[in-house]
């Protein structure tokens, strides 16, 4: 899938949030539905294994959400979904193509190019980017600072995770992953300019890390647990050697994966001249990446 379709997708999230009059967090898709006359249900909890699903059927739109995972900002999340496949370009004709009826498996955890479009339209419309590049500035850089965007927007963790990275200005990667293997990575820009990185695919082994020790453990999962440790970029990504960085763990719960950060520290250098105050302090406040530590 064209990797500017998806930034296309994740655009139109962002301007259907404004067009309904949205200008701060949480962005509320049970409101945008019920403009548009978008029926929205439940779905029944027999029906296993489907974040939600869209169904057009005599002209008019419903859509069917799970709440299976017992947690509001998936089921914001799924909602969002399955708004993407009324408001995305050429989906409800694919759909009524099918018959219909399409089921989601929402959370960018399928490759199909509908559920992906999907997913970035979502985390588009929940995490507009200048709301979220305005709430991460006042935000720790890494795992809190997510888990406070994820808060504030009602989103799912790992979409507020995802739109971190896409909208930091600081080394963040975000890699979801599960047993021994990476399931999906998001890197910033900023993490981007660290060096020659290798892509961490789909499948991609975990390296020996606190992530891959969490991992061994299924209770750490189903629990959420949380931990940190430090590692190394190289581990990771190859590319410059001598880089740490933070590593920050956090089961997913029932959903049954692991999110992991990787940013840098943000490192604090002491004002030594008091006349230019105010330009030390500001300096003294712009995170420096810390190498060969
Ligand atoms: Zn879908």
């Amino acid at each position: 899938m064209a990797k500017f379709q998806l930034k296309m997708a994740t655009q139109l999230g962002e301007k259907i949030a404004a067009d309904f009059g949205f200008t701060e967090f949480p962005i509320k898709p049970l409101e945008i539905a019920q403009k548009r006359g978008i029926r929205v249900e439940a779905k029944p909890s027999d029906v296993k294994g489907v974040s939600g699903a869209m169904i057009f059927a005599n002209g008019n739109a419903t859509i069917i959400y799970s709440r299976d995972l017992s947690n509001k900002g998936f089921e914001n999340f799924s909602i969002c979904h399955e708004l993407g496949h009324y408001f995305l370009p050429g989906h409800p004709e694919e759909i009524t193509k099918q018959g219909g009826t399409h089921f989601s498996r929402a959370n960018f955890t399928e490759s199909s190019s509908i559920e992906l479009e999907a997913d970035h339209f979502a985390s588009g419309l929940l995490l507009p980017s200048g709301l979220t590049r305005k709430f991460l500035d006042s935000q720790q850089v890494g795992l809190e600072g997510i888990l406070a965007l994820a808060d504030a927007a009602e989103s799912s963790r790992t979409a507020a995770a995802i739109r971190a990275a896409e909208c930091s200005n600081y080394p963040v990667a975000v890699i979801v992953s599960r047993d021994e293997q990476v399931a999906y990575a998001f890197l910033s820009e900023g993490f981007k300019q660290l060096g020659e990185l290798a892509w961490l695919k789909k499948g991609t082994p975990l390296p020996s890390s606190l992530t891959r020790r969490f991992n061994a453990n299924p209770a750490n999962i189903s629990q959420a647990s949380k931990t940190c440790g430090e590692t190394w970029l190289g581990d990771w990504f190859g590319g410059p050697k001598g880089i740490a960085l933070d590593e920050e763990v956090l089961g997913l719960g029932s959903y049954g994966f692991t999110l992991t950060t990787l940013s840098s520290e943000s490192r604090l250098s002491a004002p030594d001249e008091e006349e230019d105050e105010d330009a030390e302090l500001e300096k003294s406040w712009t995170p420096k990446f810390a190498y060969g530590r």
